[in-house]
């Protein structure tokens, strides 16, 4: 049920509303609105009854929600939600491009990375120090060196890091370095990292899981928000199909599917939704044309020695030249990309 308040109401009404809902035993939840204010319901085990609040002063309507996801449903908040990351708007009228390599290997790497997609016109740097590898054996990530080195990397080129936590002992370490802490496909469905990362106070950047449905994918955002946390961007990386001709499956449908149902904002990240260098380009341009609010890309300086997922990194000068048709297809449609940088310094 979505409570919203007449524009005029007082803040004793909306008090008063609030204690209502929590008398009845259930979770009143201010919904951020830019013209109006909205409470939203949720731990009522069935429907509630309209009437019940509707004749509260203050009150102008009460909306039941028909979704099973109810604070990141557009039924509970029609406007889109923008996530600002700094200077960064996400889910605005701007066009984000989060890049770097899939891990951070050492400073040189990072660095070198973190200065060519700067200089593309990136505005986000992502850069993985826990890295959820399939084989024990694969290189797990530098852990906290990994995190410092990122963050060394931000601050010089001034682009705010995207980095993944792997589990409730890594978030700690990573909410305190990173602008935006990322939770990986394979951990969609870990609920209570989910409720952690709820509560951490950073915006979340959350990938689908390889099988995961919509309705899963926005549960599991749902699960962020029922912890007080708003600033959720998702991201499409492929499924798991029948196809051997690429890693994973890239599902652009999922993005205009996500804003039919929710307000939250939608990347796609071509790398490994394909997992191959020259199909990561021509879906890069697809994901802008589908509508979505950004691309997260792995670009890296020599991706024949990269310690993970090579074979998807693009090199700088392919990012340079990606960026450059972004740049071109994105007033067309209605999207704003800022201007390269110029050459690395
Ligand atoms: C990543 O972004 O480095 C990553 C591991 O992605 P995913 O969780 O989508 O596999
Ligand atoms: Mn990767």
């Amino acid at each position: 049920m979505l409570i919203v308040m007449d524009q005029h109401s007082t803040s004793a009404q909306v008090k008063a509303v609030v204690r209502r809902i929590e008398d009845m035993g259930f979770t009143a939840n201010p919904i951020p609105g830019e013209n109006r204010l909205a409470i939203g319901i949720t731990g009522n085990p069935g429907p509630l009854d309209p009437g019940e609040f509707e004749t509260l002063p203050g009150v102008l309507e009460a909306i039941p929600v028909t979704r099973p996801y109810k604070l990141v449903s557009r039924e509970m908040k029609p406007e889109p939600t923008v996530v600002r990351v700094g200077d960064v708007e996400v889910g605005g009228e701007g066009f984000v491009v989060i890049a770097g390599p899939c891990a951070v290997e050492n400073e040189r790497q990072t660095l070198t990375a973190a200065r060519e997609v700067r200089a593309a016109g990136a505005q986000m740097l992502r850069g993985g120090a826990f890295k959820p590898r399939t084989s024990p054996y694969s290189f797990q990530g530098l852990g906290r060196p990994g995190l410092e080195i990122l963050q060394r990397a931000g601050k010089e080129t001034g682009l705010p890091v995207v980095t993944e936590a792997l589990d409730e002992e890594s978030l700690g370490l990573v909410v305190q370095y990173a602008d935006v802490v990322q939770i990986g496909a394979r951990n969609m469905q870990n609920f209570s990292l989910l409720k952690r990362a709820g509560r951490c106070g950073k915006p979340i950047f959350l990938k689908r899981g390889m099988s995961a449905t919509l309705d899963e994918l926005l549960m599991a955002a749902e699960y962020l928000a029922a912890e007080g946390n708003y600033d959720i961007m998702l991201c499409e990386r492929g499924v798991r199909t029948f196809g051997t001709h690429t890693r994973n499956t890239l599902d652009l449908s999922l993005v205009p599917a996500v804003q039919e149902q929710s307000h939250l904002p939608v990347f796609v990240d071509p790398s490994h939704g394909t997992g191959r260098r020259d199909k990561v380009v021509p879906l890069a341009r697809a994901g802008l044309a589908v509508g979505a609010d950004g691309l997260m890309i792995e670009v890296h300086p020599d991706p024949d020695v990269a310690l993970s997922d090579g074979p998807q990194a693009l090199l700088p000068a392919q990012f340079r030249d990606l960026m450059d048709v972004l740049r071109q297809m994105a007033p067309l449609l209605g999207r704003k990309l800022p201007p390269s940088a110029g050459a690395p310094a």
